[in-house]
């Protein structure tokens, strides 16, 4: 924590930096580049996410590396209610440590299930003309490439990132994909990036590093993968809340970047939804700090600077979608007097498609778990099953991971693994199916937060009271 308090301290005096001085445009870029940077450097922000603090109860994804703030500093005027990214114009709130659908308690012996994962993708004309999202994996040099293992995982969780947007956009009747750049076969491109050691210790670090490799295209949003435990995530946001097409969000560069532990559709979609635009500062439910107060919302949690009281508004079920009565940044249909016809709203960016004409392009690897008995403690037992579905060809195992390690090998239908003398701690379930070629589809991740039994020493003062629900789950997406 010593990087969050560092954070803090940063935050404290109410800075006004000298933008003759502070602002320098780097050498690469070209006349509209500057022009647009120029503009930014008044009105754009890019954001960071909240510390570990916006949250009433402490997260296991706290900063681990005390750097995480390196490169930050409070500016009122550009950022308004963030950082500014020393050596660039853009902004950002911090790191969102957490995110909102996570470690929500659930009741006991309730089957749970991921977000569906089609494998299924917007073929959007040549996949590289126009805006688009450019996802890549990212790592230092010095560190090993894994890419090659990485890449189903990065394609599918992209894919889930697309139905939470979509989905969203269906509760107001209309859809909405994410224009992915993709390749000839439709499959979402992954851009394999390498850079200097330490260019992953910090956003900064790391937008700079892109940006020397010529990562910095204004029609390009970057959704960086980056192979490092830094941050869950973080993302650059427009301070704009104009409601027409030429909203600075449509003209300029963003930066989405999610660590390793946090590579999962509802961290990616919060860092989108930040770079496309959300949520702004004058939103009727807004935080204040680019977030939202009405839960359940992917967008919502108690944020720095104010950590405002949250309201309950939407149902639990509404974790991992977008906005919450679709009153604050994300309404594919909004009535013509209402918040988002006359501000911005993240569902007219130029970076989502309004098309609805999906290829299918992969099988389909879908994970529930089952806690065993009511009131599961460490050590417990949870089943776990794959479904497979969207295969045309003949199965021959499944195997289920925790991590990296394997955990069982299934040859026969149902697929499923009873594990028993679960420990504590956060767990990070795949499967994956094999045919009987070798080709093989991989789940996504499915987070087990399984919590210590009561120390002995526990007593009963309310406010150490024993968990009710002892197995936390993630969103529900039904
Ligand atoms: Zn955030």
């Amino acid at each position: 924590m010593t990087g969050y308090k560092k954070f803090t301290t940063l935050r404290q005096p109410a800075l006004h930096h000298d933008f003759g001085s502070n602002h320098h445009f780097s050498s690469d870029k070209g006349l509209i580049g500057q022009f647009l940077t120029c503009m930014l450097g008044f009105v754009a922000v890019l954001l960071l996410a909240t510390p570990a603090q916006a949250h009433s109860a402490p997260t296991p994804y706290g900063p681990t590396n005390p750097f995480a703030s390196e490169g930050l500093i409070p500016d009122n005027l550009l950022c308004g209610e963030g950082y500014r990214i020393v050596d660039t114009d853009l902004c950002t709130h911090g790191s969102d440590d957490l995110m909102p659908s996570r470690g929500r308690p659930i009741d006991d012996d309730v089957l749970v299930n991921q977000p569906l994962m089609p494998k299924a993708i917007l073929c959007d004309g040549d996949g590289r003309s126009g805006k688009r999202v450019q996802v890549m994996y990212v790592r230092t040099e010095d560190r090993a490439d894994r890419y090659a293992q990485s890449l189903a995982t990065i394609r599918m969780e992209a894919m889930a990132t697309d139905k939470i947007f979509n989905v969203s956009a269906q509760e107001t009747g209309g859809y909405r994909h994410i224009r992915f750049v993709t390749d000839a076969r439709c499959h979402i491109d992954v851009l394999n990036i390498v850079i200097p050691p330490a260019m992953n210790a910090s956003f900064r670090a790391t937008i700079l590093a892109l940006k020397a490799q010529g990562y910095d295209r204004p029609d390009r949003k970057y959704l960086m993968f980056v192979d490092a435990d830094v941050y869950c995530g973080m993302a650059t946001v427009v301070n704009d809340t104009k409601p027409s097409a030429d909203n600075l969000t449509n003209l300029v560069t963003g930066y989405a970047r999610m660590d390793s532990r946090c590579w999962q559709s509802d961290s990616i979609a919060h860092e989108l939804v930040h770079v496309l635009g959300g949520v702004q500062f004058s939103a009727p439910h807004a935080t204040g700090g680019w977030h939202c107060v009405d839960q359940f919302d992917l967008m919502c949690y108690s944020d720095e600077p104010y950590y405002p009281v949250m309201q309950h508004i939407c149902p639990a079920n509404q974790a991992n979608r977008l906005d919450c009565g679709h009153d604050d940044y994300y309404h594919t249909d909004p009535q013509p007097d209402s918040y988002l016809a006359t501000h911005w709203n993240v569902a007219n960016s130029e970076y989502l498609s309004p098309l609805e004409a999906l290829e299918v392009v992969e099988p389909i690897v879908n994970l529930f778990a089952r806690t065993g008995d009511p009131g599961v403690m460490t050590p417990s037992t949870i089943t776990i099953t794959a479904q497979i579905s969207n295969s045309e060809s003949i199965l021959a195992k499944v195997e289920f991971y925790d991590g990296p390690t394997l955990l069982e090998v299934d040859t026969t239908s149902p697929y499923l693994y009873t594990w028993q003398g679960v420990t504590s701690g956060t767990h990070m379930i795949t499967a994956k199916a094999y045919d009987d070629m070798g080709e093989f589809a991989t789940s996504s991740i499915l987070t087990l937060i399984v919590p210590k039994a009561p120390s002995p020493d526990f007593n009963n003062s309310e406010d150490k009271k024993p968990l009710v629900s002892q197995l936390y789950l993630p969103l529900i997406l039904q």
